[in-house]
């Protein structure tokens, strides 16, 4: 199984048809909607996280397309709030990717970004609400 999240903008003219609905139907898709708008002039914009088998997810994406809907991959990073964190360290054992390092002198937490694969791990870890989810288009 695979994840991906993407952005689709549709053209007012295919705002009604229900192309979302065949993903599941024709091609094994399981979706959730995380974000869903329409512009005023009708253009729709809905943000997806798809799951299922890679070629079937490429094939899915491949329909979309077809059906003259623009497609861009939705990238998601974490933001460190430092004016929130207290440096508790309850994040870093939970990083699977050792993303935050305790500083020896300072007892300080840091977030090193490159390392971060936005698993959200952390962010459900976190009581002082110091770590959130960026979606940048
Ligand atoms: S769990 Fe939250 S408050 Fe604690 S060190 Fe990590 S980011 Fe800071
Ligand atoms: S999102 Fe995942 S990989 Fe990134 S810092 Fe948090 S726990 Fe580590």
């Amino acid at each position: 199984m695979a994840t991906r999240k993407i952005v689709l903008h549709f053209p007012p003219s295919i705002v009604n048809k229900p192309l979302i609905y065949k993903l599941t139907k024709e091609y094994d898709i399981e979706f959730n909607i995380l974000k869903a708008s329409i512009s005023p002039e009708e253009e729709g914009l809905l943000v997806l996280e798809l799951n299922g088998e890679t070629t079937k997810l490429n094939n899915a994406i491949k329909f979309l397309e077809k059906e003259n809907i623009k497609i861009q991959s939705l990238d998601q990073d974490i933001i460190h709030n430092l004016e929130k964190c207290t440096h508790c360290g309850l994040c870093v054992p939970i990083c699977p990717t050792f993303a935050f390092e305790k500083n020896p002198v300072t007892h300080e937490i840091n977030f090193i970004k490159e390392k971060c694969i936005a698993c959200e791990f952390c962010v459900k870890v976190c009581p002082y609400d110091a770590l959130t989810v960026n979606f940048a288009v």
